[in-house]
């Protein structure tokens, strides 16, 4: 829909890739890790891919000039942005491709979707970036729909309003990070959220997964910058009230944050934003023993101090992106404040690590962009989603997975992890590979580790042999007392732990909710609420039932 083309199997657009000079270093340390030279799988053709043909073929006239049905947009939209997706892209499976992509400029386009999806049983999957990780967007439904339609929110993309005085702002929800952060720019103001997937993920991408961006403690979630928020459901429109704070009963913006497209399509939101930080500072340490330094960060998330970021990063996971070779953990520090010096916050904060065995190995006035070990470790976390086309097509299987323990739990589920995974990927592939494990945001209560895994599966299972692996992982996370996901979102990937974590009665309250918005059941089905549930109640279309009946 637009000349630039974002890349229909891998992150980005048409026109980026990291280039051969980039690769040669990361190549270089997998090929000294497995210790074998990599044949390159090519990437997938439009021409080469398979795909069944649409089931849906008449578009009523009215939509058919934000429809489209073209190979290129319905293979863009067949798949979020993990290395499951990835893998069974480079395979060229494209089969459930969605049957209808629709670019809405307006809530209007978005009512008469949801109408005539409604009216034909179809279902409908909201799509922002496409940047899930965990199936969200992957139109894998089993139930008893006519076809999907997934919904674009591209063209959606405007900073509508700015109320200075409450430095608030009120954004169209298909916006992409950048743009909205250079509309919000022309008035010198920001939202500072920057999850990885920045580039290439959305406002109501965000809302609707409880993304969690760069900020280390305090404000992690894009929850904390959440006014107000305006979805379009099947059943009408839904806005609560621009609020600074409400103790008005449960909160409206609480319960459609997390419902990753289940109830409804989000349009807008009012967000809080922030005045440009002028003031930066940042430190690496490094520590002796991994634990120790887990125990600084939680000496400082308990402190009162409130990092911008706190990554204690494990000692094999810095050596892997060349940060830090030394063999040690390290901890990359920062500070932030649009209004007053943060040096002292830093030093009080490196001060306390010398406590646990912390010591400097670089400071700056510049965190990350002019220090070396933090620049190196941002620039492979930044360029990283571009690695991962190259890894794949080589074989190379990079996973992830997060979650959040509370502290007195930190240290026995990362050992139960660590072993689990090395155990799963050795019976799996039926050799080692490696786990690494990093802090991605920090509470006074406890951390949010995240997990990275490399192996090297067989060429034709990659997804299959993946999938065996993490659900390992997932069962050791929960049978360690850790959540199914820190800020990954649920999708369809997650949903057999979510249902097992969450209270059932909630369970059964959301499921109610979402029929009461949703009555005809074709918002994403199967994600938040298992499709069974939805098969209960869901009415069988007009359409089929006469044709059943006669
Ligand atoms: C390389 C990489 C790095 C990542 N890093 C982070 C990170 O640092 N922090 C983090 O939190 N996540 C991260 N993610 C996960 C992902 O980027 C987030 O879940 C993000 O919030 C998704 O936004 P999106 O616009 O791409 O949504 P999509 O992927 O398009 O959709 C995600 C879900 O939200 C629903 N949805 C999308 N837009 C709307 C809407 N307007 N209304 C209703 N429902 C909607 C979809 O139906 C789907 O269920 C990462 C992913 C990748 C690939």
């Amino acid at each position: 829909m637009s000349e630039r083309r974002r890349k229909f199997y891998a992150w980005g657009f048409e026109d980026q890739t990291a280039t051969a000079e980039e690769m040669a270093p990361v190549l270089d340390t997998w090929h000294r890790v497995f210790g074998t030279d990599f044949e390159v799988t090519p990437a997938p053709t439009l021409e080469t891919i398979e795909m069944r043909a649409p089931r849906i073929t008449a578009i009523p006239a009215a939509l058919t000039g934000i429809c489209r049905q073209d190979r290129y947009e319905r293979a863009l939209h067949a798949y979020g942005r993990s290395f499951l997706d990835g893998a069974r892209m480079f395979r060229g499976d494209f089969t459930r491709a969605p049957d209808v992509v629709a670019y809405p400029r307006t809530e209007d386009d978005i009512r008469a979707l949801l109408d005539w999806a409604g009216g034909i049983g179809a279902a409908v999957i909201p799509f922002g970036g496409g940047s899930s990780v965990v199936g969200g967007v992957n139109p894998e439904i089993e139930g008893d729909y006519a076809g999907v339609v997934t919904i674009d929110m591209w063209h959606m993309n405007r900073l509508l309003e700015v109320d200075q005085v409450s430095r608030s702002a009120r954004v169209q929800a298909g916006v992409y990070g950048p743009d909205l952060e250079r509309q919000l720019k022309e008035h010198g103001l920001t939202l500072r959220h920057f999850p990885q997937s920045f580039e290439l993920s959305t406002l109501g991408g965000w809302i609707a997964t409880r993304a969690a961006g760069h900020f280390a403690s305090n404000a992690t979630y894009i929850d904390d910058y959440v006014e107000s928020i305006r979805m379009v459901t099947p059943q009408g429109v839904s806005e609560s009230r621009r609020l600074p704070a409400s103790g008005a009963g449960p909160s409206p913006d609480r319960f459609v944050m997390g419902t990753e497209g289940s109830i409804g399509i989000i349009t807008e939101a009012w967000i809080r934003v922030l005045n440009r930080p002028r003031f930066k500072v940042g430190a690496t340490l490094v520590f002796d023993d991994y634990h120790r330094a887990a125990e600084a960060v939680r000496a400082i998330s308990q402190s009162g101090l409130q990092p911008a970021n706190c990554r204690l990063i494990d000692a094999l996971e810095a050596g892997h992106t060349k940060a830090y070779e030394g063999g040690k953990p390290i901890l990359v520090l920062g500070y932030e404040s649009a209004h007053y010096p943060v040096d002292d916050l830093l030093r009080l904060t490196v001060e306390l690590c010398a406590d646990y065995g912390g010591s400097p190995v670089e400071t700056s006035d510049r965190p990350e962009a002019r220090s070396a070990v933090a620049g190196q470790w941002r620039n492979a976390f930044i360029r990283g989603p571009y690695y991962r086309e190259h890894m794949i097509a080589r074989g190379i299987c990079r996973e992830t997975f997060e979650t959040a323990v509370p502290w007195s739990g930190f240290p026995e589920l990362h050992g139960s992890v660590v072993r689990t995974v090395d155990e799963a990927i050795r019976r799996v592939t039926g050799r080692a590979g490696t786990v690494t494990c990093r802090f991605t945001h920090i509470y006074p209560n406890g951390p949010a580790p995240y997990f990275t895994f490399h192996c090297l599966p067989d060429r034709a299972r990659m997804a299959e042999q993946c999938m065996e692996i993490k659900v390992a992982a997932y069962d050791a996370v929960m049978k360690a007392g850790g959540t199914i996901t820190h800020h990954h979102a649920v999708g369809r990937l997650h949903m057999p732990w979510y249902v097992e974590q969450r209270p059932k009665l909630i369970g059964a309250a959301f499921a109610a909710a979402k029929r009461a918005l949703d009555p005809a059941g074709i918002m994403n089905p199967g994600v938040i609420v298992p499709e069974a549930d939805i098969a209960a109640w869901r009415p069988v279309p007009a359409e089929r039932e006469a044709v059943a009946a006669s």
